[in-house]
Formats: structure tokens, sequence, C-alpha cells
């Protein structure tokens, strides 16, 4: 990794008990990132016009969108053309083909699970390339930041309205589709379930995971590797985002196959929702922490660090233990023990679309009898410390907490409205025994 020596950087130390850098502003990003509200104040106080701010912005390059189609291209390379080798010797890992949920018609999609070998693959050829090869500064991604963003922006909407005309007029599974007879929300929501093309390409795990969920360790490696070409250095409140984002992005990978059984592959349809916010929204917003450290680059106290790491590892620790302890529950249909004990279980039936009836069980037990959706709080404890992680100098690092904390309550909500309208009088049971959504005598 070439990394460009700079003379020592004055520091100064602020009343949150975390050092910045006083030159911490002297980049294009600085000034982008972290002046926000100035172009905002000037256009609310009359000095400047939008046509003045759109005239400021990084247009799209040509190097943007060269690299931006060899990336997606790789990405569906991985995903299409390489059978997942991964399950053959990692033990505990389940990969290759695997079964997803029944779906509202009744049908089950097979998926290949190769998310984990795609990670693996493309951060082995980031670390080969900054190590050895040289091909691309490690900065690349920083350096090229808004005029990937158009390329991103021209993927998700390209995707979404394919999305919507597929829907239209080749759906995969026309049973599956739902047309609500508004024209916006079915382009927003989607119209298609599981849209595909061909046997395997399954929009909503390749857009999702890969030039999403890939993308977010190596942004935040770019962004380490850029804080340190300006400062020498990289800020141990760079290494704990990096540290604590990777492990939940790693996670994410390793447990594709659960993903099968989260909403947004078993309940939401595929639209702008899905198809723009994983090719835009998570890439850009995911990684807003370690923007603001290119330019402020903090470091934390080591017990605000010994902190972070502490919230981070715990909120990931329920987080994960939540969500295993449903998918073991509905994998061995409650042949298992939750915390050393069989669990406690409802059993429940609902009908799908072809008229069928299906038999179901809600687990009560565990993590699912101390709140109906415990695994979220785990995870708005691990959002939390990647806020906490860049100090309380600004609001921008925040925003993913924010954010996080609006999407899982109205998720919840989501959620429980479709749960009571599938379940029924067995939902109420659920809600009976288990009172609270979030946290135990609060929410
Ligand atoms: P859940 O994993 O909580 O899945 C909810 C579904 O699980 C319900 O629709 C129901 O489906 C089933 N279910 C509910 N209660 C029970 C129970 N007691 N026993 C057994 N099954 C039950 O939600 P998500 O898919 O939203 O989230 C998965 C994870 O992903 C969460 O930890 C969340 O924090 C995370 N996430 C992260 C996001 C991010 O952007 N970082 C975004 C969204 C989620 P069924 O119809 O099968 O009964």
């Amino acid at each position: 990794m070439a990394a460009k020596s700079q003379p020592n950087i004055p520091k100064a130390k602020s009343l949150d008990g975390v050092t910045n850098d006083r030159t911490a502003s002297q980049g294009q990003w600085g000034r982008a990132c972290c002046a926000l509200t100035g172009p905002v104040v000037d256009i609310v106080t009359g000095h400047a016009r939008l046509s003045d701010i759109w005239a400021k912005t990084p247009p799209i390059t040509r190097k943007a969108a060269q690299l931006y189609t060899l990336w997606v291209t790789f990405q569906v390379l991985l995903y299409t053309s390489l059978p997942d080798f991964c399950h053959k010797f990692l033990p505990g890992y389940v990969g290759g083909i695997q079964e997803g949920a029944v779906t509202p018609a009744g049908v089950v999609n097979k998926y290949q699970i190769n998310g984990l070998q795609a990670w693996l693959l493309t951060h082995l050829l980031w670390f080969a390339n900054a190590h050895l090869l040289s091909w691309f500064s490690p900065t690349i991604i920083f350096d090229n930041w808004i005029p990937l963003l158009w390329c991103a922006n021209i993927l998700g909407y390209a995707v979404s309205t394919f999305a919507m005309v597929k829907g239209y007029f080749f759906p995969t599974s026309a049973r599956d589709c739902k047309f609500t007879g508004n024209f916006f929300y079915n382009y927003m929501m989607g119209i298609e379930f599981n849209p595909r093309i061909g046997k395997w390409f399954d929009f909503k795990l390749f857009f999702n995971g890969r030039p999403g969920i890939v993308a977010w360790t190596l942004i935040n490696l770019s962004f380490a590797a850029k804080q340190r070409e300006l400062h020498s250095h990289v800020t141990n409140a760079m290494v704990l985002v990096n540290v604590l984002q990777a492990i939940y992005v790693i996670d994410f990978f390793w447990n594709e196959t659960w993903y099968l059984k989260t909403i947004d592959i078993c309940h939401d349809h595929f639209g702008w929702y899905l198809g723009w916010g994983d090719c835009v929204w998570l890439p850009y917003l995911y990684t807003l922490q370690g923007l603001y450290l290119v330019y402020h680059p903090v470091q934390l106290s080591t017990p605000h660090a010994v902190g972070v790491l502490l919230l981070g590892l715990v909120g990931y620790y329920i987080f994960r233990v939540a969500n295993h302890q449903k998918d073991l529950f509905r994998r061995t249909d409650g042949r298992c023990l939750i915390w050393g004990r069989k669990p406690k279980v409802i059993e429940c039936s609902y009908t799908s679309a072809d008229g069928q009836r299906h038999h179901s069980k809600l687990l009560v037990s565990g993590f699912w009898g101390v709140a109906r959706h415990f695994n979220y709080v785990g995870d708005l404890m691990g959002s939390l410390a990647y806020c906490l992680a860049c100090g309380g100098g600004h609001l921008l690092p925040y925003f993913y907490i924010i954010y996080m904390a609006i999407l899982l309550t109205h998720r919840c909500l989501r959620d429980e409205h479709r749960c009571a309208s599938k379940y029924g009088r067995d939902w109420e049971r659920y809600t009976a025994a288990v009172p609270y959504r979030l946290l135990p005598g609060i929410f």
C-alpha cells in the first residue's frame, strides 16, 4: 500500500476526550462531507442557487464508469460462474445449492450460495494488489467517490426499471407477482417476488450481497488507506469501524443461507427499494463513519475505544445468537436446545395463495422469549458502536444509528402486521406470551 508520508500534524484534544486532527479538512472530501450544512444554509439565505451547487459537484468520469463496470462484471462472474467450494473445506459453513422459503404462491426457489467465496476472492485480490501487484491505489474508491456515485445510481435505476418491465412482460413466477394498481408503488416496492435471469441469477441475492455488501468492507479499507495517505497513520477509531463492520459483513456471508429466510428474501418484492437501495444507499450511507474519519482522524482514548469495542461485540453477540436461535429452531422443526433447554413453541398454520394449508412454529424461548425482535436490538447496539467510534464532533457519522433505528422499528411494525394477517389467532397467542417488540417493559 503506497502511503504518502506527510509531516507530523498538530493535534487538538476536544471536549469529548477524543483527539482530532486540525488539518482534517484539508482535502476535497473533508470540506464536502463536513460542510454539508453549508450549501443548505447558502441556499436558504440566498447566497447560492441549486445550479451553483450542481456546478461544483464532480461529474461522472470515464475512469469511474470503467471501474464500476469492471467491478460489477467481476461480481457477476464470481456469482454465476464459480460454484461454491468453501463449504467443501470450511467446517460448519453451509454453502452451495440451498433452498429458500416457501413463497406466497407456494414456490420453493433454489439458490447457489457462494457469497463467502466471492467476498474472500475479492478481498484476496484487494490485499494482493495493495501489497504485491500495485495495479491500482488502495485509495481508488475514495478518490473516485462521487463519480462512482453516479455510476451506482445508473445501475440502481436501470435494475429497478428493468425489474418493473420484467414484472409486467416476462416475470419469472407470474403467480408471485404483486400489482397494486399504483404505478409508483409498483416501481418503488416491486412487482416480482424473486426476479431471475436464467436458472440461477437471482436479483435479490446478487444485488443485496455483491455490489452492496462485498463493497462495504472494500470501501472501508479504501478510507483507511486514504486516512493513512493524508495523515501518515490509521487511527484506532478507523480500525474499530473497519473491524466491527467487517465482523458484520463476514457474518452475513458466513450465514448467507440464513439470509434466504429473512424478510428481504422471504417477503419483500424486488423494486427500487431493494434495487436502488442495494446499489446506492447501502454502499454510500452505511460507510459514512469511515468517510468522516478520513478527514476527521479521531483517535479515541483507551477507555472510549474499549467501550465502543465491547458495545459492538455484545451487540453482535445478541444479533447473531438471536438469529441463530430462530434459524436452528426452524431448521430442526423445534427439535433442538435453546439455552440448554427444549424450546417453548407456539404451533401455527397459514394458507398460501394456491389455497394450500401449511404448518409452522413460533419460538417462545431464548431471545425470542425476551422480546419479539430482540435480534434488532443487537443490530442497533452494533450500529451505535460504529457511530460512537467517531467521537462527538459531528452529527454526520450518527446518521447510521438514526437510520437503523427508524428502519428496524418500521420493519418490526411491518413484519408484525404481516405475521398477524398470516397467522391470525396464533400470532395473538405469541404476542400474549411475549408482549414486547424490542425492549421488555418499554416497547
Ligand atoms: P427476522 O429475522 O426477525 O424475521 C422475521 C420473520 O421471522 C417473521 O416474518 C416470521 O416469518 C419469523 N418469525 C417471527 N417471530 C418468530 C418466532 N418467534 N419464531 C420463529 N419465527 C419467527 O427479521 P429480518 O429478516 O428483518 O432480519 C434479519 C436480521 O437482519 C435482523 O437481525 C436484522 O437486524 C438484520 N437486518 C439488517 C439490516 C441492515 O440494513 N443492516 C436490514 C434488515 C435487517 P415466518 O413467516 O417465516 O414465520
